[in-house]
This record gives C-alpha cells, structure tokens and sequence, in this order.
C-alpha cells in the first residue's frame, strides 16, 4: 500500500463517478452515492471476508440497477459512486467519523481503524472529491443553460437491521423542503399495497446527510431522497418493477407539486 494521494487508484481502476445519460434531457438528475462496492486494489479488502464486502454495509443493494434504468426511462441525467461506501461514504461530510467508519452496524471495518489524516485524505481525493466534483460540474451547466433540475437522491436500504425487521417498502426522505416529497408520498401511497414511510427509516439532516443539503437544499433545487428496500430490488425484475414506478410517480408528483 502507498500512502501517496495519487497512489490510491491504479491506472486501470475505474473513476469513483460514472455518469449515465450526461446529456439526458429530463429536469430530473439521479445520483446513487452507494451504488458500487469495489474497494480499491491498495486498500486489499479493508480487512474483511468476502461475504461482509457483499452486504448491504458495503453498498445499497440494488440501487444501481434501478437508477440505470429509470435514467433511460426519463432520458435523465445520472451520476453513479462505483467505490464501496465503506471506503469513503459520499453521502457524508468528509471530515465526519462515519465517512469511513471503523464500525459498521456490528461489523469492525479492521482497514478503518487509526486512519492516519494522510491516509484519510487519499480517500477523499481518489473518490469523494472527483464523484462530487461530476455533480457539482453537471448542476452548474445546467444552471449556466438555465435549465429546470429536480434532485433526486436514489438509495437502498435494508430489510433486517440489528436483528429487527421493517416492514416499510419504500421511503420518501426530505429535511427543510418537503414540497416535492409530499406530492410523491400522495402518489406512492395512491398505489395498492405499498407501505411508505414519511421520513422513514431514516430522515435527512444536516449533520447526516450530503447530498440533499448541499445539492437540494443549498441550491435551491426541488429535490428528494429515496429509500427502497433492498429485498424488492436485489434481481433485474424487481430494479425494472420499480424503475417503471417511479418514472410514472416522479413525473406526477412534480406536476402536482406545482
Ligand atoms: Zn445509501
């Protein structure tokens, strides 16, 4: 391992942002900050076995294939995190402890703990800084042409935490502006059988959240994040189920949210 800022990636290691449809043509605008669980190669496993590097405290099960397609569904603009939260979280402020926790759930990240500050920064210039500086890049054009972006942040999250189940489906998040959110909880709890939580399991904050504040909220940009549960969409037929569900619900809730 080098602890070398430049060193952290191999040349043939794919870039922390992969973006889909760069010139898509919906308002809407997809980031997935957990969609990948690659680990770079000088980082060996983080310590870990296989089968923890494969669960959801590694990435967001299934939400790669479910933002993939509702971009091409909406013809929407998509920026996609390729390295493994547990490398650097980029739903989190970098200086913070749980960006690269040394505990996850009840699992140690062994490669986590006593992160020297250089070995801190090395992750957060090979992936935090290049995966923000694409959406960062990407809002300011469209801000520059003067076009309408509606945020949305796409996430997964687990049907079993510390041992307790959840119900829930799917979860409609949001923090100061609940604007859009609400017309999409109004539609999504229109349909049969889905249970929806309102700011649930989990609700944006400042002091927990990235995206949302600094993209949605310091921008002014009509946003939401969503969470779906991972079970719904581990295979193919499920990420396209709820592909097509919310390219219909999302377009709907942004007429009705006026
Ligand atoms: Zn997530």
């Amino acid at each position: 391992m080098t602890g070398d800022v430049q060193g952290l990636l191999a040349a043939d290691e794919p870039a922390a942002a992969r973006v889909l449809r760069e010139t898509g043509t919906s308002d809407f605008f997809l980031t997935a900050d957990h969609a990948g669980r690659r680990i770079p190669r000088s980082l060996g496993s983080l310590g870990l076995p296989p089968h923890e590097l494969e669960r959801h405290i590694a990435w967001d099960i299934g939400i790669a294939g479910v933002t993939e397609r509702l971009a091409e569904a909406l013809d929407a603009t998509a920026v996609l995190q390729t390295y493994s939260r547990l490398v650097i979280d980029c739903n989190r402020n970098p200086t913070w402890p749980t960006a690269m926790p040394e505990l996850s759930e009840r699992t140690t990240i062994p490669g986590n703990v006593g992160l020297t500050p250089t070995a801190r920064e090395a992750r957060i210039a090979a992936v935090f800084t290049p995966y923000h500086a694409r959406i960062t890049g990407l809002l300011d054009a469209r801000a520059a042409a003067g076009r309408r972006t509606v945020f949305v942040a796409m996430h997964s999250f687990t049907p079993s935490f510390k041992g307790e189940s959840r119900a829930m489906h799917v979860g409609v998040l949001y923090n100061h502006d609940a604007s859009f959110a609400d017309a999409l909880l109004r539609l999504l709890r229109a349909e049969p059988e889905l249970v929806v939580g309102d700011n649930a399991p989990y609700a944006v904050t400042a002091d927990s959240d990235y995206g949302i504040p600094v993209y949605g909220e310091q921008r002014g940009l009509r946003h939401v994040e969503v969470e779906i549960r991972q079970d719904l969409i581990a295979e193919p037929e499920g990420q396209a189920a709820w592909a097509e569900l919310f390219a219909r619900v999302m377009v709907a809730a942004d007429s009705l949210a006026g």
